[in-house]
């Protein structure tokens, strides 16, 4: 059994792309600026924006934090992101996810200009993936792709189930498994919260994308001997024992699934630093697709 190791690829990542600025650089071409905005004082978005920015740092990208307060309107957000759609120096940026209820998220996310759309959520951007042609890809999808590659876990004509439906993971992540590439060519079922027999669908898969946001979920009993078990959830639980205060379990049940697997990622240190590589990855990109 492999443990896919999503923190150290990701330092790798990080390195490799540190090279690649510091080359761009010394040609003297732009060096990447991403943005973020984040609506609000939710305790783990504060977290990710904040470890987005560290990354950026990292490897040397420019970036700018917008912290608007939890009752901005949307006309307000609005406007914000039409200032970055005119702000030649902002080559990329995102609107962190979950906006307060009273903002419309869609309205928001079409708002965004699709060349500046590094998190990939734009219906252009959207259409441009599931067609196969270059655009930014939503990034956990995109580092659970990323993470296979790497790790040259194969893919071609596996039976993988993805459960989970979102728009940000398992319906991004079942279009690109199924796409004629590698990692990819894989026969993929999407499950979600109606399908039937759902245990019985993820024993004969080859490869298990768990996205539900349901700690420990997958149980040792719905996966078959030698699969390859990807576990994207992330749920906070108190525990008095961490200095944070909480601890984060995924959908899997680590301990009971890993001897069955042939590969298996960790949470945390899986699909998580992925994500955030994958977005540095993406903001790479924006010279090139900024320009399309
Ligand atoms: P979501 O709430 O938008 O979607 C959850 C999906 O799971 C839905 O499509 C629903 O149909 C399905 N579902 C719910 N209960 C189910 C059940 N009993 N059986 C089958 N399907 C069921 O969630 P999301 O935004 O896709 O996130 C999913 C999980 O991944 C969450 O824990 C989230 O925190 C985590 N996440 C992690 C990362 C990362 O970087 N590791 C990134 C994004 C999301």
């Amino acid at each position: 059994m492999v443990v896919l190791d999503g923190k150290e690829t990701s330092a790798k990542i990080r390195a490799e792309l540190a090279e690649q600025v510091k080359a761009l650089k010394a040609d003297g071409g732009k060096v990447p600026h991403l943005a973020a905005i984040l609506v609000g004082e939710d305790g783990a978005s504060r977290t990710y924006v904040n470890a987005k920015v560290r990354d950026c740092e990292e490897v040397g990208f420019g970036s700018t934090l917008i912290k608007l307060p939890a009752e901005t309107t949307q006309e307000g957000l609005l406007k914000a992101i039409n200032k970055l759609n005119n702000d030649e120096d902002v080559d990329g940026y995102i609107v962190q996810l979950p906006l307060p209820k009273h903002i419309d998220e869609t309205a928001v996310l079409m708002a965004v200009d699709p060349k500046k759309d590094v998190d990939g959520f734009h219906p252009q951007n959207v259409g441009r993936m599931t067609l196969g042609l270059p655009t930014y890809i939503p990034a956990t999808p995109m580092g659970i792709v990323e993470l296979l590659r790497r790790y040259e876990v194969p893919t071609e004509g596996k039976d993988c189930v993805v459960i989970g439906r979102s728009h940000i993971v398992g319906s991004p992540m079942s279009i690109l498994l199924s796409q004629h590439n590698y990692p990819g060519n894989c026969t993929v079922t999407l499950c979600h919260s109606r399908t039937k027999n759902l245990e019985e669908i993820c024993r004969k898969a080859d490869i298990i994308v768990a996205a539900l946001g349901r700690p420990g979920f997958v149980t040792a009993d719905m996966v078959k001997e030698g699969a390859c078990v990807i576990d994207v959830g992330i749920t906070r639980v108190d525990d008095a024992s961490k200095k944070s205060g909480f601890r984060l379990l995924g959908d899997v049940d680590f301990h009971a699934v890993a001897s069955k697997c042939s590969f298996i990622t960790p949470v945390p240190g899986g699909v998580g630093p992925m994500t955030r590589a994958a977005l540095m990855m993406n903001t790479m990109k924006v010279t090139e697709l900024g320009q399309a």
